[in-house]
């Protein structure tokens, strides 16, 4: 008899995406004792919570299906030529920076750089990107990124708020210029904070004392380009600081904010080759003036040396300032837009400052003609002066005009009944002119292209044109052709260490894989070339997707209802945050403030809680970890009236199921709390219990941790927030969707091109897939756990002495007997060709380490032994035989450079770089020795160093 052929298509994706095959998961489970994957589960899992999931164990679909489904679905995305503007533009991503950046795995799935001497190569993209926005802008520092211009904008009023003056002042002064989404982001951000947002005609400010800053739009939403110079005077006068959104490209022909002075500028840099992808991810940027640097949002990139006083970039003091300053830092970002700004900073580094300023140049000269040739058709055109964008009176003609429109292919952007807007980009071609002509001329004549070509003038204001040089540095002007752009990118990326080289073990992060099905669609033109306001019919695609990845997540948490909007683990604590202070207002309990933090808890959770105008009051943690239930009923008793949540993370921070979940949500729902839990270890859950269900009122999702959004080197994210039936309608809304509750970002699915990421990767998981990826994620860490402990102690179990999907390895004690601290191990670890876990969170000197379920048995045992080697290595100053200071811990990482310059360590080269002889064959060279954190913080340099920098060093 012959064996039978399965000719179903079977689905292999699941052994895919999941490292161990079978038979390591036997020998696992036999090291840890266990008969069963069920069996150990059902000893992790505590009694209280088993069963709460309410996942259908459904069968996934095959890579080639999924792949299919979603190709129908994109297919009902239609692709209008969008001439809406409003801070969203049409653009070229560069085919080489498309293929060699976004869909390169080294970039895209890198971490971000906490260690910098394997993060050289992005630090390095991030670096160019802070000097292109630093000279476009005009200001002499800005960051690598914030998560959208609104958010953006939001951060720059509570950035004035606290830098300003003007210290009587509660108003916040913003344009009627300003795009409406950001205006509505700015009003959801003021409210919880007691900030009055007055909008207005900047022409017609009475008096600025009144304000202690203002948001100006350059040029203006409706296409008008403004002289602020005056106006920035008079607020200076009466100490308010000033923040102007910009678009970069027109910067590049206009005079710049910093230099008619402004004190903040931001906005986006879409327009720099990142697809319009329905709204995001797209990279925001913040620039400032020097004084305020220390006060700035989000990450900065600075220069500092290594231990050889060689130039290293790392990124500078903000970097874990929520952790540090907690309810008192400066904003909750933490995740930002770093594989978006990576490409703007290429496409700048590829156009060059003539390529920019000529694609500048024929936006300008297009909107030009198209300006002169609607004139001439008789229509209006409100504006003397323009850069892309155009308002034009079109009166009683307005709807037959966006029916012709959308007749043709094209959206307008709708202002008002009798106005309509148009904004070219660099997309647009002198047939669109015409096309666009064509759509107004109903019945004359067209008007003659080429010759309004050669005769129409430029209508940039003359007194603001740009007169600055920009992108001087020689990093804009190398790489102009494909050869050198590819080589270039190949060269950055081959200085890093991310998933496509070795595990990136790194806790509460969630680094797992990003498969490449799950990637495919995200660069399809059908999700990418949507603008985010295009009329609703056009988005039938997106719509689906997101009803039923909604849907999908609603299943993943047992909650109810969910929002995609946040565009972050940090966006989504706010989100969530505010849905529960909505709902206790409608409940007449506007008093209920109080928030309730363990100690344990993630930085974020803090300043996300201040931000949402809350009082945080921390809860204290036990011995073992835990949350001490008795402190958290104390302080839930004592702030009854005014207990409006507590904010939890589950698993805990510290790797383990707590047992008493279900009685601390009870205690806090008991004293008229609502419970956040903090969904970041939501890869420990699903398919086994779900927080909706056991006392969770609302959760945020990491998409780009537990559900395979890659991490993109520092972002992009998505922070879905899940709810329970009660809060659905405070879950955030938007101008453009029916929910009108406050938006929390720019577009109303936030990133919503990254979603078919996530709506893939629970396609073909299915549910019985994402219930052993959480098996598997759990049986790793316990794996990793039980084979080093007898090396490193770990921190906290759960009673039946197991850790939920991740572990912390205590390495104070060593610290004491040897002088090594994490810092030592974390930088030894890139000699074996790993990157560190997370260090020192959330215990100072331990390091916590996250598998996941992709990592195979080799792989974690690979990891293991480099662990155990390096122990040894302490283990020889624990003896005495190798003084601290002269092990290869306290020098590494070693370079290439150091091998070949003179040796004076007491151990061999072949130790330092070769510790263990798998190495030799395949070896990750850290381009950089240990970098030096407190000088670059002592000597801030924040754009590219001049070349002779480099060459005296
Ligand atoms: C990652 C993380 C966050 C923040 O998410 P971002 O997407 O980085 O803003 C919050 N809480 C915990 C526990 C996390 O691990």
């Amino acid at each position: 008899m012959t064996d039978a052929i399965d000719l179903s298509t079977a689905n292999e994706f699941i052994a895919r995406h999941i490292g161990p095959r079978d038979a390591d998961v036997a020998s696992m489970l036999e090291l840890l004792g266990y008969a069963s994957l069920e069996a150990m589960i059902d000893s992790v899992i505590p009694e209280s919570i088993k069963g709460s999931s309410v996942l259908q164990m459904t069968a996934g679909l095959s890579e080639a299906d999924a792949l299919a489904k979603i190709k129908a679905i994109a297919a009902k995305n239609q692709q209008f030529t969008s001439y809406i503007g409003q801070g969203y533009h049409g653009t070229h991503t560069p085919a080489p920076i498309l293929r060699n950046l976004l869909e390169n795995p080294a970039w895209y799935t890198a971490y971000t750089p906490y260690q910098p001497e394997i993060s050289q190569g992005r630090l390095e993209a991030l670096l160019n990107f802070q000097t292109l926005i630093i000279d476009l802008t005009g200001l002499p520092i800005a960051n690598a990124s914030l998560l959208d211009e609104a958010t953006a904008a939001a951060e720059a009023m509570t950035f004035c708020k606290r830098l300003s003056k003007n210290k009587a002042s509660n108003a916040f002064f913003a344009s009627q210029h300003c795009h409406p989404q950001t205006l509505d982001v700015l009003r959801t951000r003021a409210e919880p904070l007691g900030i009055e947002v007055v909008v207005g005609d900047e022409r017609s400010i009475d008096d600025a004392s009144a304000y202690f800053g203002a948001l100006l739009q350059y040029p203006a939403s409706n296409g008008d380009i403004f002289d602020y110079r005056e106006l920035v005077e008079r607020f200076h006068a009466v100490g308010a600081l000033v923040a102007v959104a910009a678009d970069l490209l027109a910067l590049t022909l206009l005079t710049p904010p910093g230099e008619f002075g402004a004190d903040v500028a931001i906005g986006s840099a879409q327009r720099f080759g990142v697809p319009l992808g329905f709204g995001g991810p797209h990279a925001a940027y913040f620039a400032t003036r020097e004084a305020f640097k220390r006060d700035m949002p989000g990450r900065l990139v600075g220069v500092s040396v290594d231990r050889f006083g060689k130039p290293a970039l790392r990124l500078a003091m903000q970097t874990r300032e929520q952790h540090i300053r907690r309810e008192k830092a400066t904003s909750n970002i933490c995740t930002a837009q770093v594989l978006l700004a990576n490409i703007a900073s290429m496409y700048a580094v590829y156009h060059g400052p003539q390529g920019l300023t000529r694609i500048a140049k024929r936006v300008h000269q297009l909107t030009a003609i198209l300006a002169q040739g609607l004139s001439q058709l008789g229509y209006g055109v409100e504006q003397a002066n323009f850069f892309d964008t155009l308002s034009i009176a079109s009166g009683a003609q307005t709807a037959a005009l966006h029916a012709k429109a959308r007749a043709a292919g094209i959206n307008l952007r709708e202002i008002d009944a009798e106005r309509l807007g148009l904004s070219l980009d660099e997309t647009t071609t002198p047939a669109a002119v015409s096309a666009l002509w064509a759509v107004f001329a109903d019945g004359q004549s067209l008007p003659d292209f080429d010759a309004l070509a050669a005769s129409v003038a430029a209508r940039l204001p003359q007194g603001l044109l740009r007169q600055s040089a920009i992108l001087a540095h020689p990093v804009f002007n190398r790489y102009h052709s494909e050869t050198e752009l590819m080589r270039y990118l190949r060269k950055l990326a081959d200085k890093d260490l991310a998933l496509d080289r070795s595990m990136i073990p790194l806790g509460s992060c969630t680094m797992k894989l990003n498969a490449t099905s799950e990637m495919i669609p995200v660069t399809w033109a059908e999700f990418g070339n949507l603008h985010p306001f295009a009329p609703s019919e056009q988005s039938q695609g997106y719509r689906q997707l997101t009803d039923e990845l909604e849907a999908m997540l609603c299943a993943a948490t047992g909650y109810d209802g969910v929002s995609l909007q946040p565009n972050a683990g940090s966006q989504g604590e706010y989100a969530g945050l505010l849905a529960i202070r909505a709902y206790h207002r409608s409940r007449g309990e506007e008093q209920r403030d109080i928030c309730l933090i363990p100690q344990s808890a993630h930085g974020t959770n803090p300043a996300t809680a201040s931000m949402a105008g809350m009082r945080v009051v921390v809860t204290a943690c036990d011995s073992l970890g835990n949350v001490d239930i008795e402190d958290l009923r104390a302080k839930a008793v004592e702030h009854k009236e005014r207990l409006a949540a507590l904010m939890i993370t589950y698993p805990s921070t510290h790797g383990v199921f707590e047992e008493g979940i279900r009685e601390i949500c009870q205690i806090v729902h008991d004293n008229g709390g609502q419970v956040y839990i903090d969904g970041a270890n939501m890869n420990a859950m699903v398919g086994l219990c779900a927080p909706g269900q056991f006392g969770g009122d609302v959760s945020h999702l990491n998409l780009h941790k537990t559900f395979c959004i890659p991490h993109g080197g520092g972002g992009p994210g998505v922070g879905p927030i899940g709810v329970k039936a009660h809060l659905i309608p405070f879950l955030p809304g938007h101008d453009k969707m029916a929910r009108k509750e406050g938006a929390v970002s720019a577009a109303p699915y936030g990133s919503a091109s990254i979603l078919p990421i996530t709506w893939m990767y629970i396609s073909m998981m299915g549910g019985e897939g994402l219930k052993r990826a959480s098996q598997l994620a759990i049986l790793n860490a316990n794996y990793i756990a039980r084979r080093l402990e007898e090396h490193y102690p770990v921190l906290y179990t759960g009673s039946n002495s197991l850790v939920a999907h991740e572990c912390i390895l205590d390495l104070r004690p060593l610290k004491e007997t040897s002088g090594i601290s994490v810092d030592d191990v974390a930088k030894r670890l890139i000699d074996f060709g790993f990157h560190a876990p997370t260090m020192s969170f959330p215990v100072a000197g331990t390091l916590m380490i996250e598998p996941t379920e992709s990592e195979s048995k080799e792989e974690l045992d690979r990891f293991c032994d480099a662990m155990i080697a390096i122990r040894e290595e302490i283990r020889a100053v624990e003896r005495g035989e190798v003084p601290a200071d002269g092990s290869p811990l306290k020098n590494a990482p070693h370079t290439a450079a150091e091998l070949a310059g003179e040796w004076n360590h007491g151990y061999s080269r072949e130790q330092a770089v070769y510790p263990l002889a798998s190495l030799v064959e395949a070896k990750y060279w850290p381009p950089v020795g240990r970098v030096d954190n407190v000088f670059g913080d002592r000597n801030l340099v924040c754009a590219c160093p001049s070349i002779e920098a480099y060459q005296e060093a």
